[in-house]
């Protein structure tokens, strides 16, 4: 349909349909007990309404770039309805494995009604073929650069089939942010940053360095504070530093951290555990506002950590890092994954040790997701442990810990989701809530929330789980 006056461009980001956007038992029955489906669904409303929604980075960093003659707009489908009514010259979707089957249906839906469809994300940047018979356009890889090529050939109608990447795009150049176009009340904070991107390790169930490259690029330090100045004034909240490892180079990141002291921010990030032996920068981040982190643990079995190349800190001094972390007043979420290639029925109980030790603020247990394009779901398909078909992507949907996805190596199954079930009954009670709320070194309320949060989303765990051992 040709349209006069300027192009206009729709970037949807999808909800996830279960763990934090969507807290919901995956079986129908539930909803049968009208109580049970009411709770689920006002608990449900209530993570959704308080959770730790941030706006998603990459659309917001695809709509702050301007061509003359062309206007984004952002809609988010964890708070709206995709807007139909008007007329789009182009409508974006990011792709990611988990969402992908749901993005392909709406994507079909979409260019039947006759809009044009353009995917990109990380499903796009590994699967394109897959793709394809989705969309009338494809965008792979970061797209920082290559999105302004799209909106210039939209606007002269001269768009391509697939746009794919020459390298990663340069960093270093001023990009400045623009979230003016949010709806900011719908979110925990609009002030979102990202220093760089990339990862030096090769965690085997990883797909950010493949993605992103092994190497570590960083953005100019001026460009971040300015950003960080910028965004500020705009909405006084929390930061939240989106880097996989915000301490990944300890000279960058002390350099930066230092020079944001006097803007007195508060700020959440993510790190490696690192951080605990890293004390001078332990200290800046402190001194800078950082009130809480999330790190990786995965497993403190060193056979498990062996095995999915796990190699950035031995497990012998995860729970030292820990210890000094929280000392410099940071709170810290603990993300494990229990049922890695080197983990044993002993495990469990290592981890509750491990969390009762240590005083971790919030434990996450998450279980292994072999998603397509890891190291670790080819292996296990060569193992011949997949409990699903391999091409079948809605499989990966399951974000929180409600569906085993593939064969445990020393564990049986049924033994796997009985001591799973175990762990976090006992780590997530309203009492544990209470606790590590009252002990987290800073942002009590939060800490105490979220692990209330927890104990509904972990119980919807079990319950499914359970469900996966019930003869079909
Ligand atoms: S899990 Fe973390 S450390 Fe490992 S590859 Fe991914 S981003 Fe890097």
């Amino acid at each position: 349909m040709i349209m006069a006056g300027p192009k206009k461009v729709l970037l949807v980001f999808l909800a996830s349909d279960s763990g934090v956007d969507g807290a919901r038992s995956l079986f129908e029955e539930q909803s049968k007990n009208p109580a049970a489906a009411w709770m689920n669904r006002n608990i449900g409303n209530l993570i959704k309404r308080t959770q730790f929604a941030i706006p998603p980075l990459a659309l917001l960093i695809l709509a702050s770039t301007e061509v003359d003659g062309v206007e984004q707009t952002i809609c988010d489908l964890r708070f709206e309805e995709l807007p139909l009514g008007e007329s789009w010259n182009l409508i974006g979707i990011s792709v990611q494995t988990g969402m992908a089957a749901e993005a392909f249906r709406l994507a079909d839906l979409l260019r039947e009604k006759g809009f044009r469809v353009v995917l990109g994300g990380a499903h796009v940047t590994l699967f394109p073929e897959s793709c394809a018979m989705h969309a009338d356009v494809l965008v792979q890889g970061e797209a920082d650069d290559i999105w302004k090529r799209v909106l210039m050939d939209l606007r002269s109608n001269t768009l391509k089939p697939i746009y794919a990447p020459e390298g990663y795009p340069d960093l270093t150049l001023r990009r400045p942010l623009k979230t003016g176009m949010l709806r900011k009340q719908r979110y925990f904070t609009t002030n979102i940053v990202q220093t760089g991107r990339g990862c030096p390790f090769s965690c085997d169930f990883c797909n950010v360095h493949i993605l992103n490259g092994n190497r570590y690029r960083k953005r100019s330090i001026d460009h971040v504070v300015e950003e960080v100045r910028r965004l500020g004034s705009l909405d006084k909240r929390i930061f939240f530093f989106v880097d996989d490892s915000i301490n990944a180079n300890e000279e960058y990141a002390q350099a930066l951290f230092k020079r944001l002291v006097p803007l007195n921010i508060t700020w959440f990030g993510q790190a490696t555990t690192t951080l605990g032996r890293q004390p001078r920068l332990l200290e800046t981040f402190a001194r800078s506002g950082c009130k809480a982190l999330l790190v990786g643990i995965e497993s403190i079995e060193p056979s498990s950590r062996d095995r999915h190349n796990k190699t950035q800190n031995r497990s012998t001094e995860l729970a030292e890092s820990i210890v000094a972390i929280r000392k410099a007043g940071i709170s810290l979420y603990g993300s494990f994954i229990y049922g890695l290639d080197g983990d044993t029925l002993a495990t469990p109980s290592a981890i509750l040790d491990f969390v009762k030790t240590t005083q971790l603020d919030v434990p996450g247990i998450n279980i292994l997701r072999p998603n397509p394009g890891t190291t670790v779901f080819e292996r296990l398909r060569e193992e011949n442990r997949l409990l699903f078909d391999p091409e079948d992507i809605s499989a990966y949907r399951y974000t929180f810990g409600q569906k085993m996805l593939y064969k445990p190596k020393l564990i049986t199954l049924p033994d796997f989701i009985d001591s799973y079930s175990k762990l976090t009954a006992k780590l997530f009670t309203v009492r544990n809530a209470f606790k590590r709320g009252l002990t987290a070194p800073s942002v009590k309320p939060a800490v105490m929330f979220f692990n209330l949060f927890y104990a509904h989303l972990y119980s919807l765990s079990r319950h499914d789980l359970k469900k996966q051992l019930e003869p079909s």
